[in-house]
């Protein structure tokens, strides 16, 4: 069995990664929170751990990997987001969330087994909040439950690498007076009459109040509820590290001390855009529909296989950047796939999981999710079914199973290659090639009559210009778009 490689934050070491129980392999994500419609860069973490997944799925059993990636639907940005619009704070979730899930299902992104929504957790927070105060760990004050960051004083900001001096004399925090330690963080806060409020925890046989949970709690309680005091994986983006994943390992393992809560830390580096942070007042901020609707930079509609592409092109460690020029590029590779599969009919009614995968591929993956290297290895097949002179002395059959190969294990990075290739052959342009296929054909018949070469050549000139690749041989003629292919240059050519 191929063996998994993890870079743990908690440890800063790549290891061997060990399931606590290999039939139940469990993966927690950070998950949006849904006010609005994701940028790029929340796209980010949900594309690695999506491959994360998949590759889980492949090394354990796709019935053996739980993957939960929760919603958080209860949050100041959300009422914000509220009384802005007059819309009622169900229709700003609902709505957002769906937009979400048709944002990353255009990535690629297979969705996680559990999506859990932070409303619907409310009894198993208030109860984990009540384990707190009963043990010390925390305590109320005006109307607030509070985590005492001195009760765990030692173990806390382990995972930031931080001790709490240094973060009290660096952090911006809110040092409200009702706070022991202005390290501390709210587990529980009051809700105002027209806020969205609950019962709150009982402490000392009186309820502390309606209101709301704290941010950080809803993954603890969540994770908990879905995946059980010890699991596998942690996931999120980097700027999640501190306060939020420190906080939610303080909570669990003082919730719950018999568990490690997650034993591996996982943390993908920020997205910039063009060499830039990206930001609103940078005006280079946008969302994933924007792109894929042609609103972004470079003012053309990217597929949402392109940009997860041009995602894979960086480890998940480093920063990585978007441009429009990685864009060009990535379609440019993914068009000559598509074009290149496209001719193989029987390929394009397989099912992609049936091909050989390129152990290679799988190795890159595991190594702590190499995806460069997995995608550079996927390029050599490319390169291989495309034109290389051992493919083609290969027999039909072999040829065939080449392409599907290459397409299995294009499946294990999340491009749906079959798919591409049908949008391709159904193509209007694709169909008009096949016209010009004929007319190229007849042209020459008439030509090795006449020895007049001049329309066969100009036919073929106008071709090769829009980036056509004309082979001809005794059996025909054969168009082959190639990665320059340009359709507007055909347009009025007869
Ligand atoms: P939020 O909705 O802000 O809580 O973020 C949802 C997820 O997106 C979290 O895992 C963040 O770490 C991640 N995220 C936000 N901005 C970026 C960025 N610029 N690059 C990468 N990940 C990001
Ligand atoms: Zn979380």
């Amino acid at each position: 069995m191929t063996t998994i490689t993890l870079y743990n934050t908690a440890t800063r070491k790549k290891a061997p990664f060990a399931p606590i129980d290999p039939q139940n392999v469990r993966m927690y994500v950070c998950g949006p929170t849904v006010y609005d419609r994701a940028h790029l860069g929340n796209a980010r973490p949900v594309v690695v751990f999506d491959v994360l997944y998949r590759l889980l799925r492949h090394v354990c059993g796709a019935d053996h990997v739980t993957y939960v990636r929760n919603f958080t639907d209860v949050d100041d940005k959300i009422i914000k987001r509220a009384d802005e619009t007059g819309q009622p704070i169900d229709k700003i979730t609902s709505e957002t969330t769906r937009w979400f899930l048709d944002d990353m299902g255009e990535l690629g992104a297979l969705e996680p087994d559990h999506m859990p929504r932070a409303t619907e957790y409310i009894p198993q927070m208030v109860a984990m909040i009540e384990g707190l105060l009963a043990s010390g760990h925390a305590y109320v004050a005006e109307g607030h439950v509070l985590f005492a960051v001195d009760s765990w004083r030692e173990k806390y900001g382990k995972l930031s690498g931080r001790s709490v001096d240094d973060m009290i004399a660096g952090a911006r925090v809110d040092p409200a007076p009702y706070k022991r330690n202005p390290m501390d963080f709210v587990l529980w806060k009051p809700a105002l009459e027209d806020e969205p409020g609950w019962h709150g925890p009982v402490w000392e046989g009186r309820e502390v109040g309606r209101g709301r949970p704290g941010w950080h709690i809803e993954c603890s309680a969540m994770s908990h509820e879905l995946l059980g005091e010890s699991f596998d994986i942690h996931g999120g983006g980097g700027d999640l590290m501190f306060p939020h994943h420190e906080n939610e390992i303080a909570q669990s393992c003082c919730a719950h001390p018999e568990g490690d809560f997650a034993r591996v830390w996982m943390h993908n580096e920020m997205l910039q855009v063009e060499g830039k942070k990206m930001s609103k007042s940078l005006g280079n901020f946008f969302t994933v529909r924007d792109l894929l609707e042609g609103r972004g930079p470079g003012g053309k509609p990217v597929p949402g296989e392109v940009i997860r592409f041009v995602f894979l092109q960086t480890h998940y460690r480093k920063p990585m950047d978007w441009t429009a020029q990685k864009a060009r590029e990535a379609e440019r590779e993914l068009d000559h796939w598509a074009t290149m599969l496209s001719v193989d009919q029987e390929l394009l009614e397989q099912d992609p999981s049936q091909g050989v995968l390129n152990q290679s591929i799988v190795e890159a993956l595991a190594d702590d999710l190499n995806t460069s290297l997995a995608l550079t290895r996927l390029k050599s097949m490319a390169r291989f079914v495309d034109n290389s002179t051992e493919f083609l002395g290969l027999s039909e059959k072999k040829q065939h199973a080449a392409r599907l190969s290459f397409v299995s294990s294009a499946a294990l990075l999340g491009f749906d290659l079959l798919q591409m290739a049908k949008q391709y052959r159904d193509r209007p342009i694709v169909k008009d090639l096949e016209h010009f296929e004929l007319s190229l054909a007849y042209e020459r018949i008439q030509a090795m009559q006449t020895k007049d070469f001049t329309e066969v050549d100009r036919l073929k000139a106008a071709l090769i210009d829009a980036g056509v690749e004309v082979r001809m041989s005794k059996e025909g003629v054969d168009l082959v778009p190639g990665p320059g292919f340009d359709p507007d240059k055909l347009e009025g050519l007869t």
